[in-house]
């Protein structure tokens, strides 16, 4: 196996239990080596740190998957897929209570041990999202690992095009085997949703947002809700099944509105919702503009940026829908707002929502900082694992 010489003091980080390798700390490569193979990394003394998949071509070049002097096989793949399902068993995140499907992140890369690699469950199916060349080119061992741990159910493969272009490998989409549904209705606590699987945004639903989504739903009995960026309505679903009186639901994709309308449907609540397609800075504007108010706003975006040198331009965009929200809020009202961009950190995301309140002259009480549910754990040696984070602010 090839060996990655790391440069003097790069190790630093790698020891402190983060797993990346940047090009740039590399002093040398000995050995025959592919892209996408195992290499084993030592430091500039040539002692062993670990093992991971190289590739030359992203500045990210290699990320750990062992620290132990293990073979990385299919063996590996099963112990911790097996692990990632224990850990999400021991912490109650499977719900079995239901007669539905339900649904779950059981692979969240680094987080899981498995860089490169996501995997969401939808009842029987599994979806594999590859993330770095290496992984697509172990695929086949992660579905032999699925198939194992999940006897008779179907595996479909959706990777990711950003990631593919960085890293340099032929997206796959499809059923790897037998072909599972298309489409189907997952359960989520209270609420059904139809699931395109394998399609739309992440790998059909917004699973990360599941826990934050029963908090919110807590104070919505009562009050009027405005869902924007709802995508298939999953908050706005919750919220007028805890009770709420009416909802808005706000999106720019007519493909997601008409899931939505589904959505609503299939929770019985399609005669208490209105859905509106368009921008959502400017429906925000025309909303403040006509004196609507609303008791429970929920404001979860796509990422304004996925990189570190625009953190200003989405700090602007972020603190601009949080003064529209916070201004559309009744006295005494609760606002959900999200971030999902990495680079934009919780103590950021904070300031800009304290900026924001102080320009809409609200003052709010912070009832809960949020994050993404545990199926999406973080590592704390690994701040980039967290990528979401919100505010449960109320006013006063
Ligand atoms: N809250 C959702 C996930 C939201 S994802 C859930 O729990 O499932 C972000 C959504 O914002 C996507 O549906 C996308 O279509 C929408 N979007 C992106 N830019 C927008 C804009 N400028 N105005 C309105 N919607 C937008």
């Amino acid at each position: 196996m090839a060996k990655l010489v790391l440069k003097r003091g790069a190790d630093r980080r790698l020891r402190a239990g983060h797993p990346w390798v940047y090009r740039g700390e590399i002093a040398d490569l000995k050995g025959q080596w592919a892209a996408g193979e195992v290499v084993d990394v030592v430091d500039a003394g040539g002692r062993f740190i670990g093992r991971g998949f190289y590739n030359p071509r992203p500045s990210l070049a290699c990320r750990l998957l062992t620290r132990a002097d293990e073979p990385v096989d299919a063996g590996f793949f099963l112990r911790r897929l097996r692990a990632a399902l224990e850990y999400r068993r021991s912490a109650g995140i499977l719900s079995m209570s239901s007669p539905l499907p339900s649904a779950y992140r059981l692979c969240w890369s680094e987080a899981d041990g498995l860089p490169g690699l996501v995997v969401d469950r939808y009842g029987p199916v599994s979806v594999i999202q590859c993330l770095t060349l290496g992984m697509a080119q172990v695929a086949p061992w992660v579905a032999a690992a699925l198939a194992e741990l999940f006897p008779g159910s179907s595996i479909r493969r959706v990777d990711d095009p950003t990631a593919a272009r960085i890293e340099g490998f032929e997206t796959e989409h499809g059923w790897l085997g037998e072909p599972g549904p298309d489409e189907m209705v997952i359960s989520e606590g209270p609420c059904r949703f139809a699931v395109a699987v394998g399609s739309g945004h992440k790998t059909g639903f917004y699973l990360d947002q599941r826990e934050n989504r029963a908090l919110v739903a807590a104070h919505a009995p009562g009050r009027r809700v405005l869902d924007a960026f709802c995508y298939t309505g999953a908050f706005a679903c919750h919220a007028l099944q805890a009770g709420a009186t009416g909802a808005l639901l706000l999106d720019s994709s007519s493909e997601a509105l008409t899931f939505a309308r589904r959505n609503l449907e299939l929770n019985g609540a399609a005669d208490r919702a209105q859905l509106r397609e368009g921008n959502a800075f400017d429906a925000l504007r025309q909303l403040e503009a006509a004196a609507e108010r609303f008791g429970l706003i929920v404001l979860d975006p796509p990422p304004f940026t996925r990189r570190k040198d625009a953190v200003e331009a989405a700090a602007r965009g972020y603190k601009e829908i949080n003064l529209r929200g916070l201004r559309l809020l009744e006295p005494g009202g609760v606002l959900a707002t999200f971030s999902c961009s990495h680079h934009v950190t919780p103590a950021l995301f904070e300031e800009i929502c304290r900026e924001a309140a102080g320009d809409a002259r609200v003052e709010v009480r912070l009832l809960a900082t949020l994050t993404q549910s545990r199926d999406h754990p973080v590592l704390l040696a690994v701040p980039e694992s967290r990528y979401l984070t919100g505010l449960l602010l109320a006013g006063c």
